[in-house]
C-alpha cells in the first residue's frame, strides 16, 4: 500500500476545506503534509512547485467548474491522481468525472473519516497501477519497436491491431493507416515460384494448429508494388482459456541473404582469380556430359593441361603479373572451345578442358592442337609480351574412365608423360601409364625414408686421360638399395626427387659423401684426382646452393681445386644470368664444373663460350654412333674440335668398345670414361683401382686384337 505524505486540498468553502483536513489528521494522516486552496488558480500555482501524492478537487471553485475544473488539474499534475468532491443528486457529473479520469467521487456531506481515507488510499494506488500497466505497454511496443523483424498482429477476423516500425517500412503501410484494415490487404503475399497469391495464412493457421508456422519462398508486394523475398512465421495469440484472440506475424527480408547465398554458391564453385568454374562444377559437368554421351555412343574428352614455365614466370615477374597471365589463357582457352565445353582452372598453373562432345580423338587432337597454339602466342601484360607453352594430357570416356574422377586422374598421368616427352604436346592417356604413375608415387614414398634409413651409397667410376692411361678423377653415382624391390636406377628416382624436392636433401649428401670420400684416399696416400659430382637443375636453382657447397668444402677438408661439378647443359642454358653468376662464384672459389651430356640439348655455343666452364662430356649416345669401323661418327669429331677451340678439356663418357676408344684417341679427345675400363664401383675397388691403375691392356691397344691400322693410332702417348 502506498503511504500518502502531501494531500492538496482544492475547495472554496473554507469550512468543507477544514472538515477534510480535521477528518484526515483524526485517521492517522496527521504526519502528511495537508494544504488547502479556494481557487484553481492557487492551486495550479501550488503543483507548479510542490508535488502532491493525491488532490481532493471540488468541482464548483469559482474559477473553475465541472469537468473544466478537472481537466485543469489534470494539466497541472498529469501523473497525480485526483478524487472528486460532488454535491448531492450529481450523479452525471460524478460519472463523466470518473470517465475523465478522476480516480474516485466523493459526495460531500456524506464523507465520513475512514471512508475518506480509504478513497484515498484506494486512489493513490489505483493510479500507480495503472501507470504501470502503461510503462509495460510502452516497453513492449518499444520492444517490438527494436527487434528487426517485422512484426504484425491481427484479431481473430484478420484485422491489423498493430505493426512495429519495422513492418511499416517493409510494407510501406504506417500503422495508424493499416490499424482495422485485414491483414491480406496490407501484408500481401505471393508464392515466390508460381507466384499465386497466399490466402492469409493467418486464418488458415489459427484454426489448425497452435504450432508457429514457418515458411519462406514467399515474395511481399510492397504498397508501392515492389517486390521484397520474405520468410515469415505466424502464431496464435490464445487467451487464458486457449481461445486464439488474434495472430502474430513475424516476417523478415531474405532478399540480401538469398543474395549472399547466390552469391556463395556461385564462388564455391568459380575459382576466384580467373572465374572459372573449379574442379567441383567440373567435375558434375564432367558427370552430366558422361551421362548423356553414355545415352548418345558419344564419348567425352579431359584435356589436363599444365603450363610449362610458369612458375619461372611467377618468380621473377611478381605474382600480380603471374595472376594476369593466368587470366589471359583462361581467356584463350575459353575461346578454343565451344559454349557446350567447360574451362576450368584447378588452382595453380593447371586448367582442365572438359570436351562435352567427341565423335572421334581427332576431335580432342584438334582441340589439343589448337590450344597449345592459343596459349603459345605472347601474351602482352603491362610492359611484358610473355611466352609460355602447355603440356596436355587427355584422357576420353568410356576407354579411359567411367567417372569424372578417374578421367581426370588419368589425363593428369598423361599430361606427365607429354612433359617428359618435351613439353609444349599432347599426349592420350595410356595404361601403361598409370603402371609407371604408380611406380613412381610409391617410389616417391620410399624415398622419402630412404636418407634416414642409409640406404644410399656412391659408387665410383674413374676417368682415364687418354694420353697417359692415367687415372684422373672419378665420378660419384648414387646407388639406391631399396629394402624390398632391391637395386633402383638413379635413372629412374632422380627424376622423381627432383620433381618432390627431395633432390636437394638427397644431393647434399651425396656431395658431402664424395668430398669426405676424396679426402680418406688422399689421407690413406692414395694419389689426388678430381671427384665429379652430378648436381640436378633444382639442386643448382637453389637459393643456398653456392654456400652449401662451400659449407661441405670445408666441413670436410676437401680441396676445391679438385671437385668439379657436372650440370647438364639444359640446366645451364636456363636464366643465363643468374647461371653464369653462379659459374663466376665456383669458379673464383676453385671449383671446376663440367657440362654433362653434352650434344642432347640446346646448347649455344655463345654462351657455352661466355660461361666459365672447364670441361665437356661427350654424351653416350654419340660414342655408340661410333660404328665398328670407327668411322661415321662426325659429330663426335665436331664437338671435340669445337671444344679444343673454346679450350675445355673433353671427356667421352660410356666408352664400352676398343673401337670407341680407338676413335676418340684419334680424335684427340682428353679423357674417357666407360665400362670398357671400369664400371661404377665400391669405395674399396676404386681405391684399388688408384693403387694399380686401370690395366694397361684397358687403354693400350692389345695387337693380336685390332687391325694394323687401328692399332697405329693407339700407341701411348709418351
Ligand atoms: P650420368 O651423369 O650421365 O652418369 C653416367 C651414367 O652412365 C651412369 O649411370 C653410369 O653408370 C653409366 N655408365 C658409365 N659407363 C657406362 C658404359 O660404358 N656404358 C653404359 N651403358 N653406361 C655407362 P647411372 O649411375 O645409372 O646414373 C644415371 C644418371 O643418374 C646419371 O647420368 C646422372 O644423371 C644421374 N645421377 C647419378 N648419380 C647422381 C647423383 O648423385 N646426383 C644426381 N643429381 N644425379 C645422379
Ligand atoms: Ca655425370
Ligand atoms: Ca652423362
Amino acid at each position: 500500500m502506498s503511504t500518502i505524505k502531501s494531500v492538496l486540498i482544492v475547495e472554496d468553502n473554507r469550512g468543507d476545506a477544514r472538515l477534510l483536513q480535521e477528518m484526515l489528521i483524526e485517521e492517522g494522516l496527521d504526519n502528511a503534509d495537508v494544504t488547502y486552496v479556494g481557487r484553481m488558480s492557487d492551486a495550479e500555482e501550488h503543483l507548479a512547485a510542490h508535488p502532491a501524492d493525491i488532490i481532493l478537487l471540488d468541482l464548483g471553485l469559482p474559477d473553475a467548474q465541472g469537468l473544466d475544473a478537472l481537466r485543469r488539474a489534470h494539466e497541472a499534475a498529469p501523473r497525480v491522481p485526483l478524487v472528486v468532491l460532488t454535491g448531492l443528486d450529481d450523479a452525471t457529473t460524478a460519472m463523466e468525472a470518473l470517465r475523465g479520469g478522476a480516480e474516485d467521487y466523493l459526495v460531500k456531506g456524506q464523507i465520513e473519516a475512514r471512508g475518506l481515507l480509504r478513497s484515498l488510499r484506494y486512489a493513490v494506488e489505483r493510479k500507480r497501477l495503472e501507470d504501470e500497466l502503461l510503462k509495460e505497454k510502452e516497453l513492449a511496443q518499444a520492444t517490438l519497436n527494436c527487434i528487426a523483424d517485422a512484426l504484425a498482429c491481427t484479431d481473430t477476423s484478420g484485422r491489423i491491431t498493430f505493426m512495429n516500425h519495422v513492418a511499416e517500412a517493409m510494407t510501406g503501410w504506417s500503422f495508424p493507416e493499416a490499424i482495422g484494415r485485414p491483414l491480406t490487404e496490407v501484408f500481401r503475399i505471393l508464392d515466390a515460384k508460381t507466384r499465386a497469391a497466399v490466402a492469409n495464412p493467418g486464418d488458415i493457421e489459427l484454426k489448425h494448429s497452435d504450432d508457429p508456422f514457418l515458411s519462406s519462398d514467399f515474395l511481399l508486394v510492397r504498397r508501392d508494388s515492389g517486390e521484397i523475398q520474405i520468410e515469415n512465421s505466424i502464431a496464435p495469440i490464445l487467451d487464458r482459456d486457449g481461445t486464439a484472440t488474434g495472430a502474430v506475424i513475424i516476417f523478415r527480408d531474405v532478399t540480401a541473404a538469398h543474395a549472399m547465398t547466390q552469391e556463395m554458391t556461385y564462388s564455391a564453385q568459380h575459382d576466384f582469380l580467373t572465374g572459372l568454374p573449379n574442379r567441383g562444377l567440373l567435375s558434375d559437368r564432367i558427370g552430366q556430359a558422361i551421362a548423356f554421351a553414355a545415352r548418345h555412343q558419344a564419348q567425352v574428352a579431359v584435356l589436363f593441361l599444365d603450363l610449362d614455365g610458369f612458375k619461372h614466370i611467377n618468380d621473377s615477374l611478381g605474382h600480380p603479373i603471374g595472376d594476369k597471365l593466368l587470366r589471359s589463357i583462361a581467356g584463350r582457352l575459353e575461346n578454343c572451345v565451344r559454349a557446350a565445353d567447360t574451362v576450368s582452372r584447378q588452382g595453380g598453373d593447371e586448367f582442365i578442358v572438359l570436351l562435352s562432345e567427341v565423335q572421334q580423338p581427332e576431335g580432342s587432337a584438334n582441340a589439343c592442337n589448337r590450344i597449345l597454339q592459343a596459349v603459345a602466342e605472347a601474351h602482352s601484360i603491362d610492359t611484358h609480351d610473355l611466352h609460355v607453352t602447355a603440356s596436355i594430357g587427355v584422357s576420353v570416356y568410356p576407354h579411359d574412365g567411367q567417372d569424372a574422377e578417374t578421367l581426370i586422374k588419368n589425363a593428369d598421368t598423361a599430361m606427365y608423360q607429354a612433359k617428359e616427352n618435351g613439353r609444349q604436346n599432347y599426349q592420350f592417356f595410356a595404361p601403361a601409364m598409370n603402371v609407371r604413375a604408380v611406380e613412381r608415387q610409391s617410389t616417391e614414398e620410399s624415398l622419402r625414408r630412404a636418407l634416414d634409413r642409409q640406404e644410399f651409397s656412391l659408387h665410383y667410376q674413374p676417368k682415364i686421360n687418354l694420353r697417359t692411361g692415367a687415372i684422373t678423377g672419378a665420378e660419384a653415382l648414387i646407388r639406391w638399395e631399396h629394402p624390398t624391390r632391391g637395386a633402383i636406377s638413379p635413372a629412374q628416382f632422380i627424376p622423381v626427387a627432383e620433381e618432390c624436392g627431395l633432390i636437394l636433401p638427397i644431393g647434399s649428401w651425396v656431395l658431402r659423401e664424395a668430398c669426405a670420400q676424396a679426402r680418406t684416399w688422399t689421407n690413406a696416400g692414395l694419389p689426388e684426382t678430381t671427384m665429379a659430382v652430378n648436381v640436378s637443375a633444382m639442386q643448382f636453382r637453389n637459393e643456398g646452393f653456392l654456400d652449401g657447397v662451400l659449407e661441405i668444402l670445408s666441413d670436410t677438408g676437401m680441396d676445391p681445386r679438385f671437385l668439379e661439378l657436372e650440370l647438364t647443359e639444359s640446366v645451364l642454358m636456363r636464366r643465363i644470368e643468374s647461371t653464369a653468376f653462379i659459374l663466376q662464384k665456383l669458379r673464383e672459389s676453385g671449383v671446376r664444373v663440367a657440362v654433362d651430356d653434352f650434344g642432347t640439348g640446346y646448347s649455344s655455343l655463345s654462351y657455352l663460350h661466355k660461361f666459365p666452364v672447364d670441361a665437356l662430356k661427350i654424351d653416350q649416345s654419340f660414342v655408340r654412333q661410333i660404328d665398328a669401323t670407327g668411322e661415321a661418327a662426325p659429330i663426335v669429331g665436331a664437338i671435340i674440335g669445337m671444344a679444343q677451340s673454346l679450350k675445355l678439356r673433353v671427356v667421352a663418357e660410356g666408352v664400352e668398345t676398343l673401337e670407341e676408344l680407338a676413335f676418340l684417341r684419334a680424335h684427340q679427345c682428353d679423357e674417357a670414361q666407360g665400362y670398357y675400363f671400369s664400371r661404377p664401383v665400391v669405395p674399396n675397388q676404386f681405391a684399388g683401382l688408384l693403387r694399380t691403375g686401370v690395366a694397361a691392356e684397358a687403354w693400350c691397344v692389345p695387337a693380336a686384337e685390332t687391325s694394323e691400322a687401328v692399332a697405329s693410332q693407339f700407341l701411348p702417348a709418351t
